[in-house]
């Protein structure tokens, strides 16, 4: 089957007729996907904008540049790899910068949950997304707030905001802001799947006691607020 052929014919011909009901899912969401890409009428004018020079000719020095191109580098990526946290709070905030953790706007959007399903399980307000969870909830502005860092106009995809604000209130680098980021989830997670409670004391209690374990793999500069950090999840 040609890609002409499913467009033509329609997809449903060329399947089997026993899905299962996640079969059916998938399948709803690739016709809507065909639906939402019309054929153009007009012919298809394809071209290698890149390694053609501008009349339209072949440069073979313009392929060998592109070919030695490295990528490009995210502006965000050093600061949350080059840190010192451990490897899965690192990949749960390069998602997170990306918006691509699970939160339900993105189960929503993957048709894993319906409309109705997809509000904050903590507040139970409007459409939980990445900033809502970690910034805009009420619960994550009281955990900020009880911290003492200011994130007014802070966004998960500029980390490095977040570092700074971090930074002038308990002198930390990065880490810090990973740590609140990474318990707010694990937060977050313990609501949604074993049914816990919102506790701002006992999302406290974790930073606390992961600051005092990530202790010993810090680079000295940032080690020695490690102290500030925990006076700043102290409770009382
Ligand atoms: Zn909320």
């Amino acid at each position: 089957m040609t890609v002409w052929e499913a467009r033509e014919e329609g997809l449903l011909r060329h399947l089997m007729p026993r899905l299962t009901r996640v079969g059916e899912t998938e399948l709803g969401v690739v016709l809507a996907l065909m639906e939402a890409q019309p054929v153009r009428e007009e012919g298809d004018d394809r071209s290698l904008l890149h390694i053609t020079t501008p009349r339209g000719d072949l440069s073979a020095a313009m392929a060998y540049r592109l070919l030695r191109f490295g990528g490009l580098v995210a502006p965000f990526a050093t600061s949350i790899w080059d840190t010192r946290v451990p490897s899965r709070v690192k990949f749960f905030c390069w998602l997170m910068v990306q918006k691509r953790i699970h939160t339900r706007d993105v189960l929503l959007k993957k048709h894993i949950v319906e409309p109705d399903d997809a509000g904050c399980p903590v507040c139970e307000e409007e459409l939980e997304s990445a900033d809502h969870m970690i910034f805009s909830c009420p619960f994550a502005r009281s955990f900020w707030g009880r911290i003492g860092i200011n994130v007014e106009g802070v966004s998960v995809s500029c980390l490095d905001h977040l570092a700074s604000a971090a930074s002038s209130a308990v002198g930390s680098a990065p880490e810090f802001a990973m740590l609140c980021c990474w318990h707010l989830w694990k937060h977050r997670n313990a609501v949604v799947f074993q049914g816990q409670r919102p506790s701002l004391a006992r999302l406290l209690g974790s930073c606390k006691e992961d600051a005092l374990l990530w202790r010993g793999r810090l680079k000295e500069t940032c080690r020695i607020h490690v102290e500030t950090w925990m006076q700043a999840t102290a409770l009382g």
